[in-house]
């Protein structure tokens, strides 16, 4: 997918602070974090956001989520708590049109979300 951020970081055309990959999905540090852990799980494949989701993705999205509870136990949040967030287009503010799961910890989150 051309000029995708995303894309070029999984595809390592651009270079990120990855903390986990394989063959579906690639997860980095955000370059602007908003926790002590913030860290964006992303697919390799593009869709650009939830709304395009299709049935073939069921797996993909929770793998997703498997992933990011994983890096939430490996870095000693799993039993303190997280936060995982996926930002739908502009009200929600969705910057980056390729889904991406955020993982937030390591702060109290405060509910509801601004
Ligand atoms: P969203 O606003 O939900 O689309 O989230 C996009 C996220 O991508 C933001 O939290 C940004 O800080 C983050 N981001 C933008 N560019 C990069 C980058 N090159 N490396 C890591 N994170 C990035």
């Amino acid at each position: 997918m051309p000029d995708c951020l995303f894309c070029k970081i999984t595809d390592n055309q651009i270079p990120s602070a990855t903390v986990y990959e394989d063959d579906t999905v690639v997860a980095f540090r955000d370059v602007n974090p908003q926790a002590p852990l913030h860290v964006l799980v992303v697919p390799r494949a593009h869709v650009a956001t939830l709304n395009d989701l299709q049935p073939e993705h069921d797996a993909l999205v929770g793998a997703m989520f498997r992933v990011a509870a994983q890096i939430a136990r490996e870095h000693g949040y799993a039993e303190r708590g997280y936060r995982t967030v996926f930002n739908c287009n502009r009200e929600a503010g969705q910057t980056v049109f390729h889904i991406h799961l955020h993982l937030l910890a390591g702060r109290g989150l405060a509910w509801p979300p601004g």
